[in-house]
């Protein structure tokens, strides 16, 4: 066996190994808490939601671990399974073109993993959110979201595909700096449009109507001299009872957008406190961080493939007989998760300090108490666990976990949890 087989296979393992036992902590760790509620919660989470929170964090879990080996199949069925290579032959048999083959591969492939994650995103819906009442999602609207997706998926996918491996035909033997710059500008133009073009055939977007609350975004976002073009409420509840609100768009022209289903479960003086948080992300700088970061982290990504794409072994290794520009670009997308989650907690710790300094922000421009009754009444109507794992917090967590959250925002120290 060629050893990058087994480093494919031995990290692959080591992968779904750690996703389990991980998933299997939280279950257990959530379910040992499951009959009290912590302290500094009881006055607004009653133990039935509590148990429900706990219940439904167990089911998630459960869900995962099936999800995580069937996906590790998957990707073995792709590369040493001779999939990939398959779906290469297929394309190769229906175009003449390298360039239309190679784009009709990719799309051939990820079309189909699309098809195979299918159940499971029926089943997310309609059988876990649903049991939870959670679910809003009309079949109809399921089946019309899954087509407008896919159709999205053929028509960007193909496109970017298509220009990459243009790219790496043509462009000789830095091929991959050109990738890189054609990446990131793609990148920008779906920054651009996914506001405008993208997310309008989702969902329905309407100005904010309610003119308190419009006051007081105004006021916030001149107290921290902050410009966005428009406020606007998306219609949420079309789909799911769980809400959000987040920001979208570049520079000047940034938008706001309030989940309907946050408006209705939050007093205007919540819903000011969780957007100062949000604008906090702004202010403080962590988006172009993450941003720089990408950039960085995609040219290096870039240069691996430049390189690994002209060794013949890359190939070998992995199941693909043949060499192709197509074949490189499948089976580094396949294979590389297999090696980069070992940095994932990491990405968690970075967020997580993100996340206290947003709220230290949003407890400074705004209200402290405010974002902290907004974030326990969130925990409770979304039903994450107040008892998260230690451990499962420290990899998956990218917010920190809510006891130490809260004790933060009021000032007051961490309170250990109950051993029941
Ligand atoms: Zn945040």
């Amino acid at each position: 066996m060629h050893p990058f087989t087994s480093a494919f296979l031995l990290l692959l393992a080591a992968h779904v190994i750690v996703q389990v036992w991980l998933a299997r902590r939280q279950i257990m760790f959530v379910s040992t808490h499951r009959a009290a509620v912590p302290p500094g919660f009881a006055a607004v989470v009653s133990s039935v939601d509590h148990a429900r929170a706990a219940d439904y964090t167990a089911a998630r879990q459960r869900l995962g671990i099936v999800e995580t080996v069937y996906e590790a199949a998957i990707a073995l069925w792709l590369t040493l399974g001779g999939g990939i290579a398959s779906v290469g032959s297929i394309a190769a048999d229906m175009s003449p073109s390298p360039l239309l083959a190679g784009t009709l591969q990719v799309l051939g492939v990820f079309g189909a993993l699309a098809v195979l994650g299918l159940p499971f995103g029926i089943y997310r819906v309609f059988v876990l959110e649903q049991r939870f009442g959670f679910n809003r999602t009309r079949p109809a609207t399921f089946v019309v979201d899954q087509l407008k997706g896919w159709a999205l998926g053929l028509l960007l996918g193909g496109a970017v595909t298509a220009c990459v491996l243009w790219i790496m035909a043509t462009a000789g033997h830095a091929w991959w700096l050109l990738g890189w710059a054609a990446w990131l500008t793609f990148g920008l133009l779906a920054t651009w449009a996914w506001p405008r073009l993208i997310a309008p055939l989702f969902n329905r977007f309407s100005p904010l109507q309610d003119e308190a609350l419009r006051a007081r975004v105004d006021a916030l976002l001149a107290r921290c001299d902050f410009r966005a073009k428009a406020v606007y409420v998306m219609d949420g509840s079309r789909r799911s009872a769980h809400g959000n609100a987040y920001f979208t768009g570049l520079g000047r022209a940034k938008r706001i957008v309030f989940f309907d289903t946050l408006l209705s479960s939050l007093t205007p003086p919540q819903v000011e406190s969780v957007l100062a948080h949000e604008l906090a992300h702004f202010k403080l700088r962590h988006i172009p961080q993450r941003l720089v970061f990408g950039a960085f982290a995609s040219l290096g990504a870039f240069a691996l493939l430049g390189w690994l794409a002209g060794q013949d072994w890359f190939y070998a290794a992995l199941g693909v007989p043949r060499r192709t520009d197509a074949a490189a670009l499948l089976l580094f997308l396949l294979v590389t998760p297999a090696f980069t989650w070992v940095i994932s907690p990491l990405l968690a710790a970075w967020s997580r300090r993100h996340e206290y300094q947003a709220d230290a922000f949003a407890a400074r421009h705004s209200d402290a108490e405010a974002l902290a009754a907004a974030l326990v009444t969130l925990y409770k109507d979304n039903a994450s666990t107040l008892t998260p794992d230690p451990l499962y917090s420290a990899f998956h967590d990218s917010h920190p976990p809510p006891a130490a959250r809260i004790a933060r925002l009021r000032g007051t120290a961490a309170p250990v949890a109950p051993r029941p």
